[in-house]
């Protein structure tokens, strides 16, 4: 077998609630989901609906998808070419990396961020070039221009970031287009941060721009598998070759346009997930033992600043109220955890089991 396969430590996502609930013993309907930034208003009421009616699942999707591209230009403002639709961006990630990063060649991305780049990388026998962020957190564009190598092929930067969840100005974007690499802009968040943020307006003028997006948050379709990439057309051509046919189901293609045609709906349900994170926020921000830092997705980052708590601690605490939020093996996060933004009512629960981990009764 391939060695870089079997060094190769797995992606491990947030646990399913089945799995927890195995583990643990608590049943899943007591279970507050709050590891994987899901949306918990789930789709449109009418994905559901439609998903009923559709006659055709014994039939292969149409692979070039003409009616879900154009209502993705509608609302991207996007050229309906420069368009691609892929099974989740976890899969569009990977097609990216298959057509530019070849063995040797490397990625360069600002770590603490989403480890999945990490893992694509490795299952291509690249490497990953880590470029320290700026003092504030933020995406140092020199720094990056500085770790460059001449075998460096992509620039990754996810934007809001995971797990972080701040939003980089698009000045730092425009900056690295220049080094002539291939800037890829992971925005899977960007509707809560506002999609006048989104850097896809820069794809029309730049020949080296992905900015890839997901129905998964926003649209509440995690398990559908949806993701879309806005990028030139001279990429996509080559996406087409590497991309396995109709990896977009049938179900996607229906989901997507349902929730394009009720984005009414989906954008209420996106101001209650910003109120609802700003809520979350103060009363995190309010606990003598946790730092947050602001964010612009659907998640917030909680870091443990007693040293009287442990992270084992706050964990244990979180699965006996059964509640699951997403803790970290890497550098610099042992010590904190991610919180998916949930309805109130999760909220009240989180600060309930919170109130039990005060340092005085450790
Ligand atoms: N990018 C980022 C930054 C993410 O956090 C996630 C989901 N965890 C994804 C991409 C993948 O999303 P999906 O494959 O569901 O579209």
């Amino acid at each position: 077998m391939r060695p870089e396969i079997e060094r190769l430590a797995p992606y491990v996502g947030g646990e399913s609630l089945d799995a927890f609930s195995a583990r643990t013993g608590i049943p899943v309907e007591r279970l507050i989901k709050l590891n994987s930034n899901e949306n918990p208003y789930g789709p449109s009421p009418r994905v559901q609906a439609a998903l009923g009616d559709y006659a055709r699942y014994h039939r292969y999707p149409d692979p070039t998808s003409p009616a879900l591209r154009a209502a993705l230009a509608a609302y991207t403002g996007a050229p309906a070419e420069t368009i691609f639709l892929s099974n989740g961006s976890n899969e569009l990630i990977q097609l990216l990396w298959r057509v530019f990063l070849g063995p040797g060649e490397s990625v360069a991305l600002c770590p603490p961020t989403f480890t999945l780049y990490t893992t694509v990388t490795a299952l291509c026998a690249g490497e990953v070039v880590e470029v320290p962020r700026a003092a504030d957190g933020g995406v140092d564009a020199q720094a990056v221009r500085a770790a460059l190598r001449p075998q460096t092929r992509v620039i990754m930067l996810c934007s809001p970031n995971n797990p972080t969840g701040e939003w980089m100005p698009l000045e730092i974007v425009e900056d690295l287009l220049d080094t002539g690499r291939l800037i890829v802009v992971d925005e899977a968040y960007i509707e809560f941060a506002g999609l006048h943020k989104s850097a896809a307006r820069l794809v029309a003028e730049h020949n080296n721009l992905a900015v890839l997006r997901t129905f998964s948050k926003w649209a509440g379709l995690a398990g559908l598998r949806l993701g879309y990439g806005i990028l030139p057309q001279w990429i996509i051509a080559h996406l087409r070759k590497v991309q396995p046919p109709f990896e977009v189901n049938a179900a996607a293609h229906i989901a997507a346009l349902e929730s394009l045609a009720d984005l009414e709906h989906l954008q209420q349900n996106i101001k209650l997930l910003v109120a609802e994170r700003e809520r979350l926020y103060q009363l995190l921000s309010a606990l003598p033992f946790l730092s947050v830092r602001p964010s612009e997705t659907n998640f917030l980052l909680a870091t443990l600043t007693d040293a009287r708590i442990q992270a084992r601690d706050l964990r244990a605490t979180l699965e006996a109220a059964g509640i699951l939020v997403r803790f970290y093996n890497l550098p610099g996060l042992e010590r904190s955890c991610r919180i998916s933004v949930g309805t109130p009512s999760h909220t009240d629960a989180l600060l309930g089991a919170l109130a039990t981990l005060q340092p005085a009764r450790v």
